[in-house]
């Protein structure tokens, strides 16, 4: 990876842009790049500097990432939203032993989501947090949909960074202070989500110290990852598909290798430190020296930020239909258009992975639109003329308050008011499906803590306003 066309080998001290930024250490790494915490000594503080592998694949890819990123930093100052997408500082190439990177600068955020979702230990993060933080996404989101016509195609709790707050005061206590001067280990970023083609990325694992695309066991289901979103109970060895995919007798053992899945919690637990250190820090979380007894006195109001724009795409100029990391994928963009799969779904004998798909969405969320599911390319290889389902007769319904209260063991009236969220944002139907600007007024919100007066003008519960990829199945 570090050779002709691959990383730049940075070293700590290593100047940028004619000594304007100087490298302190990593602060972490992804398929395209590694990124540093480093000095601006132009404008006396620090920043962090992604320096992309030099190929030309990634530095077309750079370079589309720079104009979404700059359209972020120029689109309307006054939206609320704003404040929840990652900004641009400054970007520029640098030469070296390997060819000209392009090089990205922008402010330092601390750990992202998944790692809190971790500190929970996967059972769910406080509700007050997680009101705010959905408020917090919704309303990036919006301003990226409405003000910047951005659609992000990759959100996911990895990509999204909680702000740490006076980084000054953090880099003087964590750096200056000695925790790990020499910067010589990085932690990794979130996982490659998807293979091949431009803009995709290799399967990369969290656990070296270094770039290396080996593969790794994941173990996070989606519907894990939506309790955990949710602050339910969830245990990824009894999840919601998985016991769906096991009552219709399928084998179904341990996750097994995929590119689109997450990383393993060793190798998160094996990360370098700083980000994460930085990030509970201004959480205002506790930390025994240990490290593995954490406690949560009182988180109070964080900050999150969307980040990782380098998927993202024009409204109106989508850069390729495989979009989405699978856990996370609608319908619109997987087997009915690309014949592609989605989440981890298990075969069984009479049937395959992709008839296991989408009855696992038809037991959350009720029967296809017959209009959708006959009018994709690959529509007739998983529905009968009918609109049945070709390979599985047998379905096991289970409703998503039901599966809240059942499964996850909310009160009723909890269950009711999270699915009354989530199900407009579930919607098949892609024109039908709830947009984010309205949905950051929803009523589940309403309490979100230091959000009470962040408001957008979209009504709640109104759709579609950004051609997505619901104009895709349309050009068909
Ligand atoms: P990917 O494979 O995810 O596309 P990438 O090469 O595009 O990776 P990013 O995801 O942008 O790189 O960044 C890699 C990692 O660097 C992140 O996961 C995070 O740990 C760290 N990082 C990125 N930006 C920042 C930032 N602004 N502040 C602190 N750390 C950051
Ligand atoms: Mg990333
Ligand atoms: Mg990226």
């Amino acid at each position: 990876d570090y050779c002709e066309g691959g990383y730049h080998p940075v070293q700590v001290g290593e100047t940028f842009k004619e000594g304007r930024y100087e490298v302190i250490r990593k602060l972490g790494w992804g398929h395209f790049s590694t990124v540093w915490l480093s000095r601006d000594n132009q404008c006396g503080r620090h920043v962090a500097l992604k320096v992309v592998r030099s190929a030309s694949h990634y530095t077309e890819t750079a370079l589309d990432e720079i104009k979404l990123l700059k359209r972020i930093v120029s689109a309307n100052p006054d939206h609320p939203g704003k404040a929840h997408v990652v900004q641009l500082l400054d970007s520029f190439e640098h030469k070296g032993p390997n060819g000209t990177h392009v090089c990205m600068v922008f402010e330092v955020l601390g750990e992202n989501l998944l790692g809190l979702i971790k500190r929970y230990k996967h059972r769910g993060i406080p509700m007050a947090l997680v009101k705010q933080i959905t408020k917090q996404v919704l309303l990036g989101l919006d301003y990226m949909h409405r003000e910047c016509e951005i659609i992000h195609t990759d959100l996911k709790p990895e990509n999204v960074l909680i702000e740490i707050g006076d980084v000054e005061q953090i880099v003087k206590t964590y750096v200056n202070n000695g925790e790990n001067k020499n910067g010589s280990t990085g932690s990794g970023s979130d996982k490659g989500d998807r293979n091949g083609r431009r803009r995709r990325r290799t399967l990369i694992t969290g656990s070296q110290p270094l770039p290396s695309p080996i593969s790794t066991t994941f173990t996070h289901r989606h519907d894990d990852l939506l309790a955990q979103a949710i602050g339910g109970k969830s245990n990824s060895q009894h999840s919601l598909s998985k016991m769906m995919s096991s009552a219709r007798g399928s084998t179904n053992g341990s996750l097994t290798v995929s590119p689109q899945g997450r990383e393993s919690d060793d190798s998160y637990n094996s990360r370098e430190r700083t980000a994460d250190a930085m990030a509970r820090e201004v959480a205002g979380i506790t930390l025994d020296k240990s490290g593995d007894n954490e406690s949560f006195p009182d988180i109070g109001i964080i900050s999150v930020k969307i980040a990782d724009l380098g998927n993202a795409c024009w409204t109106n100029q989508h850069f390729t239909n495989d979009i989405q990391t699978r856990q996370y994928r609608s319908p619109e963009v997987f087997e009915l258009i690309t014949g592609d799969y989605l989440f981890d779904p298990q075969s069984g004998t009479k049937y395959g992975k992709d008839d296991d798909h989408i009855a696992q969405i038809i037991e959350l969320l009720g029967a296809f639109p017959r209009h959708l599911c006959m009018g994709g390319k690959w529509s007739l290889e998983i529905f009968n003329r009918k609109g049945e389902l070709r390979n599985i007769h047998r379905l096991r319904h289970w409703a998503l308050p039901d599966v809240l209260r059942e499964k996850y063991h909310h009160t009723p009236e909890e269950a009711k008011s999270i699915a009354d969220m989530l199900i407009p944002m579930l919607e098949l139907n892609p024109e039908r499906r709830a947009n984010a600007g309205g949905m950051s007024g929803h009523d589940f919100l309403k309490d979100a803590a230091g959000m009470e007066d962040k408001k957008v003008d979209v009504d709640v519960g109104s759709r579609g306003g950004i051609d997505g990829w619901a104009c895709e199945v349309k050009k068909r």
